[in-house]
């Protein structure tokens, strides 16, 4: 029903440490999950201009491979996934800004709902954009090198989502949407600190993790050590479902929650829910595997490797044409007959999209001499788009949206299909809200259509 760029992205941010350019660049690699179409850096050194380096493709080969680092001991950086609107070099973050002489940058995780009105309202007073991403709106509503306030008070202009870092010359600011849709959390790194989307980027430059950004709140840090600002009363802990159903890396930790330890045990509720007598589970590398292992402990089931990934093939799912994303399944997994052959075999996967995984899942284990193949999914029916930054196709594209469960099941070729409920998920994470729009649709902001 709706098309609609789709952004998913990582940002890490660094104040007042050793060799900001290269702790950077080893946070955004343990953030390429995040987004691998681009990525890029902007260094503010003590004197002079910021530098930025940035470009198409992959944080190794971007950024990691320079020799040269950039200087300053402070830094802001981005890992991009766009899925329309994508080559564009101009639209690679972060951005750097010039304003009366003096810079700023800004990097943003997520997509907001109203940028498009207030891009038309700016272009009516004359405001030039740059890019065709509506994280340039921030700059604009900034209008100057922005402090604290400013900042806020730009913010409550904004809706949608956004973990948004912000850098001037003399402080780092790090800010979360009033709903908490993207996660974003502060360690300390020596005297410095660190932000990043995930904690698992934390810990790859051996930061000790604070505190996440609370929804509503931006955490600035400078020579005065974190000084904490609310710019919103209105908040919701409403974390996107999908970062802990598939888009999190297991070792990161949101909001007191592992990301593994809740694929666990949405898994062990899948079973508690939906039983199905069986021989063996198996995983979908690679986010299906957590799930897998509640499922299989809780039925009491041998947990087995009846799929193997081939890590050298990129994600399948963002492959333009559907013949190359058919293609792609095959290349990227493959069955372990050994196992599969004459078994009753439960799969557990994260989520159905449009179905095509799930389908050639199904075939390739019948082919490999499955018994039975029982499709489990560690999250409910996808029916919605997301409009929030996660890539979640039109509604027309979504299998789920345009059939009932059977013809679901019956499109896949599975010999049972089910799927965890909206409890089940809140209860996997013992949270009492999430944003789950894209399951029952209700989208906790306007859309402003
Ligand atoms: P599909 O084949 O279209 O049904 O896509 C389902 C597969 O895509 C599942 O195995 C998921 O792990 C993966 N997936 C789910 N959501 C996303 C997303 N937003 N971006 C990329 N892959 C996804």
């Amino acid at each position: 029903m709706f098309g609609s760029l789709h952004e998913e992205c990582g940002v890490f941010g660094v104040w007042n440490v050793g060799n900001a350019y290269r702790t950077v660049c080893t946070g955004l690699l343990s953030l390429q999950h995040r987004g691998q179409e681009a990525c890029g850096i902007v260094t503010f050194p003590p004197e002079g201009k910021p530098r930025v380096r940035k470009g198409a493709g992959l944080v190794w080969s971007v950024l990691d491979a320079e020799e040269e680092a950039l200087p300053g001991a402070c830094a802001i950086g981005h890992v991009r996934y766009a899925t329309s609107g994508g080559g564009d070099t101009d639209n690679i973050q972060p951005f750097l800004f010039r304003s009366a002489g003096a810079y700023f940058a800004l990097a943003h995780n997520g997509n907001l709902v109203n940028a498009e009105l207030l891009k038309a309202r700016a272009s009516r007073s004359g405001a030039l954009f740059h890019s065709s991403s509506d994280s340039e709106v921030f700059a604009h509503l900034f209008a100057g090198v922005p402090d604290l306030r400013g900042i806020g008070a730009a913010l409550n202009r904004v809706d949608g989502a956004f973990g948004l870092l912000v850098m001037t010359g003399d402080r780092l600011y790090a800010c979360r949407d009033r709903y908490g849709f993207r996660p974003l959390c502060i360690g300390k790194l020596g005297e410095g600190y660190v932000v990043a989307s995930e904690s698992c980027a934390l810990d790859a430059v051996g930061a000790v993790f604070l505190r996440d950004i609370e929804p509503g709140e931006i955490v600035a840090v400078g020579a005065a050590g974190m000084e904490s600002y609310r710019f919103s009363r209105s908040v919701r802990h409403a974390l996107c479902a999908m970062e802990y159903i598939y888009f999190a890396r297991p070792d990161s930790d949101i909001e007191g929650v592992n990301v593994h330890a809740f694929r666990r045990e949405s898994g062990r509720i899948l079973y508690e829910e939906n039983p199905v007598a069986a021989d063996i589970v198996i995983g979908v590398p690679d986010s299906g595997l957590s799930a897998a292992m509640g499922y299989a402990r809780a039925a009491g089931l041998p947990l087995e490797t009846g799929l193997v990934k081939n890590a050298y093939v990129g994600r399948t799912f963002i492959q333009p044409a559907q013949e190359m994303r058919e293609a792609g399944v095959l290349m990227k997994l493959s069955p372990v007959r050994q196992v599969v052959r004459g078994k009753r075999v439960v799969v557990i996967d994260d989520s159905i999209v449009r179905g095509t995984t799930s389908r050639k899942i199904v075939r390739m284990l019948r082919k490999a001499g499955a018994a039975e193949v029982h499709m489990k999914i560690s999250s409910p029916m996808l029916l919605s788009p997301c409009f929030y930054g996660i890539d979640i196709s039109t509604e027309a594209e979504l299998l789920c949206a345009r059939c009932s469960l059977d013809e679901a099941c019956r499109a896949i070729g599975a010999d049972s299909l089910s799927f965890l409920s909206e409890e089940g998920l809140l209860r996997a994470g013992r949270r009492t809200d999430l944003c789950m729009a894209c399951f029952n649709r209700q989208y906790p902001t306007d859309l402003y259509r």
